[in-house]
């Protein structure tokens, strides 16, 4: 592509990028179209023989992206938990792009790498957790998670497991964690070759957080039968209800039975920079690793995963070789960071870049306005909720609210059955009419809907929308319901 075409091209697609965020919340959250529906709008299904002229084509991407997606970023949008993204990280993508550093050695990515190491550091400083923490940018939550779980394995493995293997030895490694914690878990004692079996889910408590004599009585019991325990993880901010556990509380368990404290703030751990959630993450700084999402409270365009691990030390340990064609060392005093040192990726993109000029933008304090407004929100939405008849308000915690809907006269004497039925046709029509979209939560045995604001375009009026429409479809379903039954 010649410069002057580039900068055509360019200038067009930025023209229409920006006209659409402008429009965003005129636009439908999503269709709701089905797969044959957007493969029908992809039209020719054949592999081009021949090219076509760049902005041609740019502007026929565009208004596929325009008109057949679910859109993240719109202010009715607060679904799993899924941020809108800055327009800026949008920018800072193209920009890392165009550049294309491979940060995976100083040597190939100079000023990526220092930008990379300066943005962990920043991190870890809006979490008030130790600035000489090593950290790296991976691809988002389950991957910040293995990270840690990885460091922990090498470090409390009283053998060279990395050389040696798990077999080597006949007591098994076991991990503890509640049994909220998010499905990465799983995936971790499967693909590192423990077996999910080597999961401890302990009970939680009646706050929803892991319970702490619970666990002390299970690694006891566990070490008692012969096992090794290496590792407890927490969860600040779970993925259902946003319940963050007792961290200190749990720190001091790891201490005495020397364990690896990994905990995952996936969501919730940006919220530790906010002078009043001091006491409510008390305890972040002292634990082992932390894995936290830039693209979920940092509002970072997909994809950005952050691992921090206390000791960079351990971190390199745990992934670290040294193949004789590598030539990375470098040749000054001060030996470079090399990012394929430290992780799993070996090529990496510029992620960091993304998040970097988010906090430049915006700057701490912009950052703890927009975690705050999406607290107070949340907070607001649940008094709502709980001030009008017809809607059970569940839980509240960070910016998650959970609720149900209830036929007026049967919350004295609920039939849980069905109001599981109804709330679940009530979520699965929300998710595809684009009016507002929200997901769901199993909470108690009560099928709930579940609205989690990572969203700075949310506004109050947003949320009172979201109110009059559960209710008016909860009550077209519910007569639907009962005149189906009826019928049938
Ligand atoms: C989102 C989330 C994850 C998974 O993160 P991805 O970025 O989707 O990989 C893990 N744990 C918690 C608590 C989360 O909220």
């Amino acid at each position: 592509m010649a410069p002057e075409e580039f900068r055509q091209a360019g200038h067009e697609l930025v023209n229409q990028i920006a006209d659409f965020l402008a429009g965003l919340e005129q636009k439908p959250v999503t269709t709701g179209e089905q797969p044959p529906a957007v493969r029908a709008a992809l039209g020719n299904n054949s592999l081009p023989a021949e090219g076509s002229a760049a902005s041609g084509i740019l502007a026929e991407a565009a208004q596929l992206l325009f008109h057949h997606s679910l859109f993240n970023g719109h202010p009715r949008f607060w679904g799993y938990i899924t941020s809108s993204a800055t327009p800026i990280g949008a920018l800072g993508d193209l920009l890392a792009a165009a550049v294309n550093p491979n940060v995976a050695a100083f040597a190939l990515s100079p000023v990526a790498t220092e930008i990379e190491q300066q943005t962990i550091r920043w991190i870890a400083e809006f979490i008030n957790y130790p600035v000489s923490c090593g950290g790296l940018f991976v691809s988002g939550g389950n991957m910040a998670n293995f990270v840690g779980f990885l460091a922990a394995r090498k470090a409390k493995a009283a053998w060279d497991i990395r050389k040696d293997g798990l077999q080597s030895r006949n007591s098994r490694l076991l991990v503890y964690c509640s049994r909220n914690t998010h499905t990465w878990i799983q995936k971790a004692a499967d693909l590192f070759g423990l077996g999910t079996d080597a999961i401890r889910w302990i009970e939680p408590n009646e706050e929803q957080q892991l319970d702490l004599s619970l666990l002390e009585q299970q690694i006891a019991d566990d070490r008692a039968a012969g096992f090794t325990p290496f590792l407890v993880v927490g969860s600040a901010g779970t993925v259902g209800t946003g319940t963050v556990d007792s961290l200190s509380g749990i720190a001091g368990i790891c201490r005495k039975n020397n364990l690896w404290f990994h905990v995952d703030g996936a969501y919730g751990a940006p919220a530790a920079g906010l002078p009043e959630c001091a006491a409510l993450f008390e305890g972040l700084a002292e634990v082992d690793s932390v894995a936290l999402d830039p693209h979920k409270w940092f509002y970072s365009p997909l994809e950005a995963g952050c691992a921090l691990v206390r000791d960079p030390k351990l971190l390199q340990e745990a992934f670290s070789f040294h193949p004789d064609y590598y030539n990375f060392d470098g040749t000054g005093d001060e030996p470079p960071v090399n990012y394929y040192d430290y992780g799993m990726q070996n090529s990496r993109g510029f992620r960091a870049l993304k998040v970097w000029l988010g906090f430049k933008q915006a700057g701490r304090n912009g950052y703890i306005q927009m975690i705050r407004d999406d607290i107070s929100l949340s907070q607001k939405l649940f008094s709502l909720i709980q001030a009008t008849p017809e809607l059970e308000a569940v839980s509240q915690n960070l910016s998650i609210t959970t609720f149900r809907y209830v036929p007026q006269g049967m919350a004295n004497h609920p039939d849980e059955n069905y109001l599981n039925k109804l709330n679940e046709a009530l979520l699965n029509h929300l998710q595809v009419a684009g009016e507002v979209f929200v997901s769901n939560a199993v909470i108690s045995g009560k099928y709930c809907l579940r609205a989690c604001i990572v969203n700075f375009r949310t506004q109050w009026q947003d949320l009172e929308a979201l109110v009059a429409i559960a209710i008016r479809e909860g009550r077209r379903l519910d007569a639907q319901l009962r005149q189906d039954s009826t019928n049938s």
